[in-house]
């Protein structure tokens, strides 16, 4: 069973596992330790803000407002804005409280791993790009 807390994690970017612990910080960023393959790992901050955050971006979106003034407003990418509108509504559009220890449903789980993952890799090839 995927719970919330297990989600807001970032994937291993070397073997995937997905339940890293915290491991300090390096220049003011989290830093994760892989319990699988003892890779450490810092991530960006923005691509993992604290689930209230995507759930008020959710919320807003739902009230009307435009993913680029919610973006500019709460310091998330549209598209992070539109990702997490999407994924945390049910089939009625009703936004999922995560304050509530809720557990997304199974699909809404998996999408969202692949999503992380798709993530990392991007971020991971613009860091080689830019080395
Ligand atoms: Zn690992």
């Amino acid at each position: 069973m995927n719970t919330i807390s297990s989600i807001t994690k970032p994937t291993c970017p070397r073997c995937e596992y997905t339940r890293p612990i915290r491991y300090g910080f390096v220049l003011g960023r989290q830093r994760w330790l892989c319990r699988d393959c003892a890779y450490q790992f810092t991530v960006d901050r923005l691509m993992f803000k604290p689930l209230g955050v995507k759930q008020q971006a959710a919320e807003l979106y739902e009230s009307g407002q435009s993913s680029n003034q919610i973006g500019k407003k709460l310091g998330l990418s549209p598209t992070t804005v539109l990702l997490w509108a999407r994924l945390l509504s049910d089939a009625n559009g009703r936004i999922y409280r995560l304050e509530q220890k809720l557990t997304f449903p199974k699909e809404v789980s998996l999408e969202l791993k692949s999503i992380q993952k798709e993530l990392m890799d991007y971020k991971l090839k613009f860091q080689s790009m830019i080395r």
